[in-house]
């Protein structure tokens, strides 16, 4: 077993499975896919530990047990449809591409999105689609989604990611001030929609028509 592996297999005890994500097919993506690729080669070496890290751009990849617990939070079986807003390195991408049959993705930053794309082309996560644009409004030519999730820090819930889910669908996304957030389970029922606070958490800001301003000053 390489190097990189042992760090994963510890990641996954460590930090995931002590934290009580428990969904064997989320703890195997989360240990398949090599993270040390999604980071700036200078941080390989700390891709494995318990922390976001800096992706550039003033972004940053999810720590990994955020990763673990959003995806869970999706419950997926493996025939869905689903939807992220903010690709950044493109990890969170790769985690749900294992999980689910589709996965689109929308970055803001052109950036972002282009080096995203083609690192999950060249790993060959071929049922991923990055696309460029605000993802606070979600994507309405591909829509209705089995999930959504939400990897920036919202001021509230953008309608449009409510309106393009199924009956039945699950949206997870952080919503608060930009300094800490709470992180939200939406449910959409056939006549109303159900909602789960999971806990603390703290993002990067969602930057949209639906999100923060992009003149907003944050507190961090
Ligand atoms: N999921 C990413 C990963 O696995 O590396 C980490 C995402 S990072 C915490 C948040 C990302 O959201 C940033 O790349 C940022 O540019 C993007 N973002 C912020 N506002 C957005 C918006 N309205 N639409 C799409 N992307 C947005």
């Amino acid at each position: 077993m390489d190097h990189y592996s042992v760090l994963r297999e510890r990641m996954v005890k460590d930090q995931i499975e002590a934290r009580g994500v428990a969904d064997k097919r989320v703890l195997e993506a989360m240990l398949s896919v090599p993270r040390h690729l999604f980071v700036p080669e200078d941080l390989r070496g700390s891709a494995y530990q318990d922390s976001p890290l800096p992706i550039g751009e003033g972004q940053t990849i999810s720590q990994p047990y955020m990763v673990a617990l959003m995806t869970e939070l999706l419950h997926l079986k493996g025939d869905e449809k689903v939807l992220e807003v903010g690709t950044g390195s493109g990890y969170q991408a790769a985690v749900l591409s294992l999980l689910a049959a589709e996965v689109f993705t929308i970055e803001k930053n052109e950036r972002l999105a282009s080096k995203a794309a083609k690192r999950l082309k060249d790993m060959g996560f071929d049922n991923v689609y990055v696309i460029v644009g605000d993802g606070t409004l979600g994507l309405k030519e591909e829509a209705p989604f089995d999930g959504i999730i939400v990897t920036a820090g919202s001021p509230s819930i953008p309608q449009p990611l409510t309106e393009q889910l199924k009956i039945g669908g699950r949206l997870v996304i952080p919503v608060g001030p930009s300094g800490m957030q709470m992180l939200k389970l939406i449910v959409r029922m056939e006549d109303r929609f159900i909602e789960e606070e999971k806990g603390g958490c703290v993002f990067v800001p969602l930057v949209g028509k639906h999100g923060w301003k992009s003149g907003h000053r944050f507190a961090n």
